[in-house]
């Protein structure tokens, strides 16, 4: 039996010259799936490191854990952050998309993720009345948030503001990860759910080829990118949903009126060029704006830009692709 692991093991770490091992791992943290397939002379320790970082910022980030700083912040108004630059730099990022996109991307809506819970929904889960959702709308909007690298804190007057960086924290993480490979020179894929990092440059010189699920058939792919390294990010309806009366209610909130966005995209893939936390936090918020404000308001926001791309595809199907990315789709034949 020992044998028997131990060939099972030399088989799943294939030697690739140079010293170099190529291991792939799997875990479970931040309420989601986590695959490693790495390439370095001590990839196995760089993997370890990667799973400190995720596990220190899901006990900061987790709304939902009662000893998490992003929980302090909720219960108490209050949060020293400056020895927290994690929460720091993601609220600085969420504020960044929260203008840039009308407010179509907001971390105060948590309220209202609560109110609905869809995320953590049971079989006997029924919408909220829309009195609940109106009565919780006042307490949205960033501007009610004040933080500084000392602090954060919320407008006085009104103890239900929260925040939940949930869709931002796990880009966040997945990108200080892909931050700690590239400055150790390894090379492989890390992928957080639906997001994944690019890091490095293949051995052979061929780009790296990341599968796009239909978001209308999530279990296939719908066309493949070939990318440089980066961080892709991707939100959809299709990812987190519940079902009342035969009407399905997914997980991301439109912050102006409460409800679960009604956009007439499907799914949103961001590419950002750079395998860093910046990126990764900016892709992932950034995914979940654009999902949020649909096709048309997605791509205006998009012109200005250049360090980022974009897959959007419709409710019917249609898939649009930002200029950067002529050339580097491939379509699935039917
Ligand atoms: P993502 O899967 O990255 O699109 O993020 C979705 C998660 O972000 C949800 O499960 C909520 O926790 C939170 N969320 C929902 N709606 C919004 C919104 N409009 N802006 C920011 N975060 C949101
Ligand atoms: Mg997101």
């Amino acid at each position: 039996m020992k044998r028997l692991l131990i060939i099972i093991l030399l088989f799943s770490l294939m030697l690739v010259g140079c010293g170099s091992v190529r291991v792939t791992h799997s875990e479970f943290m931040m309420d989601t799936v986590i695959s490693y397939d790495v390439t370095h002379s001590d990839a196995n320790a760089l993997i370890e490191e990667c799973n400190n970082i995720t596990s220190s910022a899901e006990d900061l980030f987790s709304a939902y854990s009662e000893t998490s700083e992003v929980s302090t912040f909720n219960n108490s108004g209050r949060l020293i952050i400056e020895d927290i630059p994690e929460i720091y730099d993601t609220l600085r990022v969420a504020l960044e998309v929260w203008e840039i996109s009308g407010g179509a991307f907001d971390v105060t809506v948590f309220p209202l993720v609560k109110l609905w819970n869809v995320t953590h929904s049971e079989n006997d889960w029924i919408p909220p009345t829309d009195d609940e959702i109106q009565s919780l709308l006042p307490c949205v909007g960033m501007e009610k948030l004040m933080f500084d690298s000392y602090q954060l804190t919320r407008v006085p007057y009104d103890s239900n503001i929260q925040i939940d960086l949930g869709g931002i924290a796990k880009g966040y993480t997945l990108g200080k990860c892909a931050e700690y490979l590239t400055e150790n020179n390894a090379v492989g894929t890390v992928s957080f759910g639906g997001n994944i990092a690019l890091v490095g440059s293949k051995k052979d010189g061929s780009l790296w080829k990341v599968g796009v699920r239909n978001p209308l058939s999530p279990d296939a792919l719908i066309g493949t990118l070939s990318l440089e390294s980066g961080i892709v990010a991707v939100s959809g309806s299709y990812e987190r949903y519940t079902e009342y009366d035969g009407v399905r209610y997914h997980h991301i909130i439109y912050p102006k009126t409460g409800y679960p966005a009604e956009s007439d995209l499907a799914s949103a893939l961001v590419w950002m060029r750079k395998s860093d936390a910046y990126s990764g936090a900016y892709a992932d918020a950034l995914s979940t704006a654009l999902f949020v404000m649909g096709h048309d308001a997605a791509l205006e926001l998009y012109k200005p830009y250049s360090d980022f791309e974009a897959v959007l595809i419709k409710t019917d199907g249609t898939v649009t692709l930002t200029d950067g990315l002529a050339g580097r789709y491939t379509a699935y034949e039917e």
